[in-house]
């Protein structure tokens, strides 16, 4: 059986304060999470000390700290970036690579996702990889192949244990990101269904079975149980209802 989890990706949204209540109210409900279940809050860079903070006061083993974005170098000049070793230092686990958002505004490449995914791997990090087709590729037909392709070359180079050890996959289809469109309770299925048999013909049963694939994409209250409900959907990352304590605790709950 594999584990569930629900990553909350916040993007540019929420000030500090904001920050520490919405964690705070969260935490304080999430008490009965069970052990193969896992909540990870992705916030901006400037507040992972105060959401660091509220969980390590709440001393919640299935609760981990994320971010959404780091570079790929170790340090050096590279101004306004970010290395996996400040965020570590911070208290981060898990950290978002390839979200669409950065492949479309800041031009990530699979490549550079790669090298990015390389040097999560060597600080022991957790790494949560997007990948996802725009609207044409869907209305296409061609999803398969553009999403076998943004995997093959970012992740497949690695070893199986480097890749069961550190990724988790989330699928999210563009046109569902912020939209309030979300795929089919079939749509996502099939998808994820598709990638899991790219992993098993890569890597063999044991890793197919064992990595996590979560979806994405106007993920909510009314919908993540149905979505979560497919034998190959082991949780979601969510954008605009993780904002909520209202709007992500039912996502959060839709693990069980
Ligand atoms: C996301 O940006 O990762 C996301 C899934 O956003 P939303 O839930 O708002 O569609």
């Amino acid at each position: 059986m594999r584990k569930k989890m629900v990553a909350g990706n916040w993007k540019m949204n929420l000030g500090m304060a904001e920050a520490k209540d919405l964690t705070e109210n969260i935490l304080k409900e999430c008490r009965s999470l069970s052990q193969d279940q896992l909540v990870v809050f992705c916030v901006p860079y400037i507040h992972l000390h105060t959401v660091a903070d509220v969980i390590a006061q709440a001393n919640h083993k299935q609760v981990k700290l994320g971010a959404q974005n780091c570079h790929d170098k170790q340090s050096g000049a590279y101004t306004g970036e970010i290395s996996a070793a400040m965020l570590k230092e911070c208290g981060v686990s898990h950290v978002i690579i390839g979200h669409s958002e950065r492949r479309q505004y800041f031009h990530e490449s699979n490549e550079f996702l790669k090298a990015k995914t390389n040097t999560l791997i060597a600080q022991s990090m957790q790494v949560i990889f997007c990948c996802g087709e725009p609207l044409e590729i869907r209305n296409a037909g061609t999803q398969n192949e553009y999403v076998a392709d943004q995997l093959k070359e970012s992740l497949f180079h690695l070893s199986a244990a480097d890749l069961q050890g550190h990724i988790t996959i989330a699928y999210e289809p563009i046109w569902a990101i912020g939209t309030g469109v979300t795929a089919t309770t079939e749509q996502a299925q099939e998808m994820h269904f598709f990638i899991r048999g790219l992993l098993r013909a890569q890597y063999g049963n044991d890793l197919a079975d064992k990595i996590l694939i979560l979806y994405g994409g106007s993920c909510n209250a009314q919908n993540a149980q149905e979505l979560f409900a497919n034998p190959d959907v082991d949780g979601g990352l969510i954008g605009g209802a993780a904002l909520k304590a209202e709007t992500f605790l039912p996502v959060i709950q839709a693990m069980n």
